[in-house]
Parts: structure tokens; sequence; C-alpha cells
């Protein structure tokens, strides 16, 4: 299968980049709609999601896998129905979802006829320690009063419902104990969407893109609550374990596309009559390190998705740290030898290379900037030699 999936990403999605790199987004949809049936025709659709709900119900690993395949393409994931935020989102709601709120919005996401967002990050607060956060909510009658800013919200534009991280408790409690996950319609009244973000000089739009969001006095049913009171956090925290396989391994997808065209370029860019690039010893150095970091990569996740799949999170979770700041790190390497070894055409929006370096710089900084996770490893390392960080 995962050979199959990879033959038709490479023959069917592939070809329509131009439209993302031309930044037509509804040529785009409407280009990518027939992909998405006949992904579902050939029963490959949202490969992460449990059978019983409408996905292909595949464990961690196998899923790992496919999401590199997948991430040959800055499409893929969307043409599978297997993007960020949605996988993670429809993670949370199958876990932790009443039964009505998965039958007015599981069945529906799932299928791929709307999209959802994940608002927590304020711009005024440290994304990095969310647990300061800004946003409240409180009960009034049957409703919830929610006020807010956010931002970075991938995927708000267009989507019908934003999970909105919030805090409902009082100083009373733990800061790790105050906040709670509330499902906001995106058309509840109070409900404003400001703006798409310029990344890097690119908007984006639809799924493509990351918004600010506002929310003033913005009332949804006291239903709309997303598990108990207080475990915003600790749902939070279950529906990253996975998340950081998926990326990874998306990750990992990307670095090998910019590893096969550093490769290529390396062949055929002739720097002198009949001296091609590739016989330089900077250049082989790059091939090398790049093909050993990649795997390497790939044998750390596929190894964590294994521990995941047998223990759970919580006991995978220095691994799961491990891997954010490793294959984040090997995708940037990878992605810049690969735009040098391209020269100035590395630079041009007629490869897919700078939509892949204007993007996923990020991978650094969002689900944990590298620094934090670094102190997680480092932590565990120094408590057995006695060092209480
Ligand atoms: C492309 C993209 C998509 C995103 N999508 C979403 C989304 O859908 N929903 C959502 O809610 N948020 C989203 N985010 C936000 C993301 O989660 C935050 O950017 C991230 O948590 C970091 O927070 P911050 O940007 O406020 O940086 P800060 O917390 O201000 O940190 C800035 C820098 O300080 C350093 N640093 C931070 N903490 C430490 C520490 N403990 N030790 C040492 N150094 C440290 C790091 O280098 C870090 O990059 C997204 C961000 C990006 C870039």
């Amino acid at each position: 299968m995962i050979d199959e999936v990879r033959e038709f990403v490479r023959e069917q999605v592939v070809p329509h980049e131009g439209l993302l790199l031309a930044c037509d987004f509804d040529g785009l949809s409407a280009a990518l709609e027939p992909l998405r049936l006949e992904v579902k025709r050939r029963g490959w659709w949202a490969p992460q999601v449990e059978r019983e709900h409408g996905g292909m119900g595949l464990d961690l690993v196998t899923h790992g896998r496919m999401g590199e395949v997948m991430g040959w393409s800055p499409l893929g994931h969307y043409v599978f129905g297997s993007q960020a935020p949605d996988a993670g989102n429809i993670e949370v709601l199958t876990e932790f979802g009443s039964a009505a709120q998965k039958e007015r919005w599981l069945g529906p996401l799932v299928a791929g006829e709307i999209r959802s967002c994940f608002g927590m990050t304020e711009p005024e607060h440290a994304g990095s320690n969310p647990t300061v956060m800004s946003t409240t909510a409180r009960l009034d009658g049957d409703e919830w009063v929610i006020n807010g800013h956010k931002w970075f919200t991938t995927s708000a534009d267009g989507a019908s419902l934003c999970i909105v991280m919030a805090v409902t408790e009082g100083d009373d409690v733990p800061r790790h104990g105050r906040a709670s996950m509330i499902i906001v319609p995106m058309d509840a009244e109070g409900f404003v969407h400001e703006r798409r973000i310029p990344i890097m000089g690119d908007e984006g739009a639809g799924h493509f893109s990351h918004s600010e969001i506002r929310l003033n006095s913005c009332r949804v049913p006291a239903e709309n609550l997303l598990g108990e009171r207080g475990a915003g956090f600790a749902i939070a925290q279950q529906r990253l374990g996975p998340g950081r396989i998926h990326h990874c391994m998306r990750w990992i997808g990307i670095a090998e596309r910019c590893f096969d065209m550093m490769c290529r370029r390396a062949a055929t860019r002739e720097i002198s009559p009949g001296v091609m690039l590739g016989s330089k010893q900077t250049i082989q150095n790059w091939i090398a390190e790049s093909r050993v970091e990649i795997d390497a990569s790939r044998m750390m996740v596929l190894d964590t998705a294994e521990r995941i799949d047998r223990d759970g999170v919580f006991k995978a979770r220095n691994q799961i740290s491990a891997i954010k700041f490793y294959v984040a790190g090997v995708l940037q390497s990878v992605m810049d030898r690969s735009l040098q070894t391209h020269g100035a055409l590395g630079m041009t929006d007629d490869t897919v290379l700078s939509f892949f370096f204007r993007h996923e710089r990020a991978a650094r900084i969002y689900d944990g900037p590298d620094e934090v996770h670094k102190a997680v490893v480092a932590r565990r390392v120094l408590k057995a030699y006695g060092v209480r960080v």
C-alpha cells in the first residue's frame, strides 16, 4: 500500500503544486477535490482515524510510514484527509467528545466536509508556556461567555469550528488545571476572524493559512465544553503525542524530497565543461550527511511510534521531545543544503523549495520550541546524576 500511495502522490498530487506556488487557492481547491474523492474510493482516506469513525484505523507506526510518503508534497496530507490541525482535533473529539458533539462535528470532520482549527496561543503571552493565558470563559446561565485574543490559529480561514483553550477556573486551582477546551462554531456571535497572518510574505488562504482571531463576549452553549472543566492542558498533552509523530514523519517526507532535488541538481548542474556540481567534495559531504541524518530520523521516530503504540504517550514523553527537536533540525539542515545547491534557482518560487523553506522553518517553533524540548531531555538525563533542574 505504501508503494501505491507513494506513486499516487508523485504522479497525481505533485503536478498541482504549481497552483499552490502561484497562490491560486480557489483553483487549488477545485483541482484537489477529485483527488480526495479518488483517495476515498481507493480506501486510503483518513489513515489516522479509527475504522468505526470512517478512517483506515492504522496504528501509529504504519500511519507514520504513510505520513512520510504523503509529506513528499505540501498537498499530500490534505488530499488524504490527514492534515493538521484537523487530525489532532479529530483525535480529541473521538476520545473526549460527548455523543452530541461527535454527531454534530466528528462525522463531517472525518468526511472532510468541514474543517476545524485550534486556538491556544495568544500574541500577548509566551506560547511556550501556555498556562499563562488571558482568554477566559465564564458560565452565564446555560452559556459560556468567552473573551480572548488568539493568533497562529492554523487553518481558521474557512473553518467551521475552533477548539478554544480558555481559563475557566479560579486562581485557587493550580495553573495546569485552570483551562478548558470549548468548541466554538466560527459563526457564533462575537467570534471575529481578524486576518490571515502573512508568513514571510505569503498569507495563504483556507487550509494553507494561519489567522489572528478575537472572541468578543462570544456565547456558546454550556454543552460545548470538551471533556472535563480544567482538563484543557491534560487533553492537549494527549493530543500532542501522536501529533508529533505525524509532524516528524511529514518532515522526513519533506527532507526526502529536498534531498532528491539536491541530488538531481548535483548530478545535472555543469559548473565547467564536463564537470558536474556533484563532483565537488562539499556537495558530496552534504549528500552523505543528509542521507544519514534522514535515515537516523526515521528510525528514531518509528521507534518512538512503536513505544507510544505499546506503552502510551506518557511513558514515551522523553523520546517524543527528542524526536521533535532532532527531526526539525535535520529538516532545516537538509532544506538549506538543497537550496544552496540550487543557487539562485533555490530562492525562486519556480521550485517547491521556497515554499518548504518559508513554511517549515516553523517546525523548530510550533508544538514546543527546540529549547523547551531540549530542556525536557536534559532534565531527565541529569536526574539520573542526582541533579534536579
Ligand atoms: C506555523 C505555525 C503554526 C502554529 N499553529 C498554531 C495553532 O494552530 N494553534 C495554536 O494555538 N498555536 C499555534 N502556533 C503557535 C505556537 O504553538 C507557538 O508559536 C509556540 O508555542 C511558541 O510560542 P511563542 O511563539 O509565543 O514563542 P515564545 O514562547 O515567546 O518563545 C520565543 C522563543 O524563546 C525561546 N524559549 C521559549 N521558552 C524557552 C525556555 N523554556 N528555555 C529556553 N528558551 C525558550 C525559544 O527559542 C522560542 O522560540 C503556531 C505557530 C506557528 C509558527
